[in-house]
């Protein structure tokens, strides 16, 4: 899944219950949406590296091990800034971005679309096919060269309903927002 997804997501995390009635400023909820992105940085290395996005799932940075790193990280920069309910919110978004970027294989268990690898490998280190698949794409690395228009139409057409549940995720996110911004609006009028 895209940014707008991971985004989406971690912000409806801040409006589900129970946390809907825990009001957060600015900054707690930047650490939110933070967390439901921060495995994506590893983009950025590799593309200096010149490795494959497709790739960029298979590395240690997109597994539950470093999912826990990470939460250890905002636990101890942050445990006396914020709350328990934030940081339940940070453990839950950093959770739901690994089940958003495993969704095409999920969907391709259930026959929604084409069989494909696993994207996240929850059981690592204890998993050989992640070396295996990450083998392919580093050997035969000239056949994955992104190129965003050919990444378009696969996102769109082979893995569509992850697409579709994209748009959702992204779509009620604003209308949440806008509706609490409208509701804020009215009550200081
Ligand atoms: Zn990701």
């Amino acid at each position: 899944m895209l940014v707008f997804g991971h985004t989406a997501g971690a912000y409806l995390i801040t409006q589900a219950p129970p946390f809907s009635k825990t009001k957060l400023n600015c900054n707690e909820m930047f650490l939110v949406l933070l967390a439901g992105n921060i495995y994506d940085t590893d983009v950025v290395w590799n593309f200096l590296a010149g490795i494959p996005l497709g790739a960029h799932h298979l590395f240690f940075g997109h597994t539950p091990l470093a999912g826990i790193i990470y939460f250890l990280i905002f636990y101890f920069l942050f445990r006396k800034k914020v709350g328990k309910p934030v940081l339940a919110m940070i453990a839950l978004a950093l959770f739901l971005h690994l089940i958003l970027d495993d969704l095409s294989y999920i969907f391709s268990l259930v026959g929604l679309i084409p069989q494909t690898h696993p994207e996240i490998f929850w059981l690592f280190p204890f998993d050989g096919r992640r070396a295996l698949i990450l083998k392919d794409y580093l050997v035969n690395r000239g056949n994955y060269q992104f190129n965003i228009i050919d990444y378009m139409e696969y996102y769109t057409t082979t893995i569509l309903p992850v697409f579709l549940l994209e748009i959702i995720l992204a779509v009620s996110a604003v209308l949440i927002f806008t509706i609490k911004r409208l509701d804020v609006k009215n009550t200081v009028d």
